[in-house]
Order: structure tokens, then C-alpha cells, then sequence
């Protein structure tokens, strides 16, 4: 998975969109998100990400 290839639901554009400088964090469950910024309109963005779906 190449990094800035991420979307995530933008809760002010109400539309998934590509995520800017996005930054994956281990949350304590093991599960990864992806927190980021909307590349529309600049708002914050988040995600959790598949626990199955491996990021390599
Ligand atoms: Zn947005």
C-alpha cells in the first residue's frame, strides 16, 4: 500500500475523500486508523483501518 493513498469520510465535504499526511497509529486493541487531513477542504480526518488488511 503506497502512504498518501488513503480515504477516509470527511464529516464537512459528507464524502469519502484522499487523505493528506496521513498518519497510521496503533490504537491498544492492535487495530491501526489513520488520522489525516481532507485534501478538499482541510478538515480533520479519520479512519480505522481493517484489522485483517495488513499494511506493507
Ligand atoms: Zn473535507
Amino acid at each position: 500500500m503506497t502512504e498518501g493513498n488513503y480515504e477516509a469520510y470527511c464529516f464537512r465535504c459528507k464524502a469519502k475523500k484522499p487523505v493528506t499526511n496521513p498518519e497510521i497509529i496503533t490504537m491498544k486493541t492492535g487495530m491501526n486508523s489513520v488520522k489525516g487531513t481532507c485534501s478538499d477542504c482541510g478538515g480533520k480526518v479519520y479512519k480505522i483501518l481493517p484489522k485483517d488488511k495488513k499494511t506493507e
